[in-house]
């Protein structure tokens, strides 16, 4: 598996392409995710259009303050209900430069490039269409693998369910700075839409919360009670200790809910102390989070217990 799986959620929104002083573009959009965008006529879009958005890049930017709106390369992404595809419809320019390549990529469009297939339009602008396997409708549960899948240590997992997010530890990559690395790209960690119902920790070590510090704290950080302890206790002593202002404590096998999300933590055997899996249920779906585990250790009897009665029809990340 790589960082960044395609199952982020996919965009839709109003782009242009402005040229930089060198010989590239930069990419300047309006965007929504798809599932927070309401259904109208069979077709989700953004109520945003071009020539009233156009003040604000020009606020942002005042060097662009004398051109006009429709001067550089422009399109819009929509998603048709009828066969479950995103339409990109562009002026040509985007196509010829193979930048509507930056917008699939940047939106999570590109899963099916197969599909991917131009028409030219009679008005002159082109179109492009992304069909989808999945689905774009609020009943799919969609995980970003942010970071942690190719090194050991500085995990961070995003699941999305109905327009609302959890995120699955916030580690610290072993060879990391704190003050030099930035928390992963999640909408609500950035901008406080209140998506994000809360952060799940597993255990106390820092290559799974060593970001933590960096989060606002507001959000609710959900941790074992031990874990709690040990992490307050600790933190006027060691060098960056933290433990969280918003917590709330879960318990082995006692399922809690954080938005349409259920989760139950299960105690599981590792070096670090009170450490848990969660077993994760939304929209009918089940993933299995094992954090850290051993079968070795002092608490074995707690792997061959999970070994015993895994949790069913799960996938396992
Ligand atoms: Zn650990």
């Amino acid at each position: 598996m790589r960082d960044k799986t395609s199952f982020s959620a996919p965009r839709l929104g109003i782009i242009w392409f402005v040229p930089t002083t060198g010989k590239g573009y930069r990419f300047t959009s309006l965007a929504n995710d798809c599932e927070r965008v309401s259904v109208i006529g069979g077709f989700k879009t953004v109520d945003e259009g071009h020539v009233d958005t156009w003040s604000k890049v020009v606020a942002a930017d005042r060097r662009l303050s004398r051109y006009d709106y429709e001067y550089f390369p422009r399109g819009r992404v929509n998603w048709r209900q009828e066969d479950n595809a995103f339409l990109l419809l562009a002026d040509p320019r985007i196509f010829d430069l193979k930048l509507h390549n930056v917008v699939a990529q940047r939106w999570h469009l590109e899963r099916n490039r197969a599909f991917a297939h131009r028409h030219t339009l009679r008005n002159k602008h082109a179109s492009i269409t992304f069909r989808q396997r999945g689905t774009c409708m609020s009943d799919g549960l969609h995980i970003c693998i942010h970071r942690g899948t190719n090194q050991i240590g500085g995990s961070c997992v995003e699941m999305q369910y109905a327009g609302k997010r959890i995120v699955v530890v916030l580690g610290l990559p072993l060879d990391a700075e704190l003050e030099a690395t930035e928390l992963p790209d999640i909408p609500s960690v950035h901008n406080n839409d209140g998506s994000l119902m809360g952060l799940l920790l597993s255990h106390g070590h820092r290559d799974h919360w060593g970001l933590l510090p960096k989060l606002p704290s507001t959000i609710n950080v959900c941790l074992g009670r031990k874990t709690l302890s040990i992490m307050a206790a600790a933190a006027p002593f060691i060098p960056g200790g933290y433990a969280p202002v918003n917590s709330v404590t879960y318990e082995d096998g006692k399922p809690f809910e954080l938005g349409p999300f259920t989760i139950t933590p299960r105690l599981m055997d590792h070096s670090g102390f009170d450490a848990y899996g969660f077993l994760i249920e939304a929209g009918g779906k089940r993933v299995y989070y094992s954090g850290d585990i051993r079968g070795h250790g002092r608490k074995a009897a707690l792997f061959e217990r999970f070994v015993k009665s895994p949790p069913a029809r799960s996938m396992f990340c």
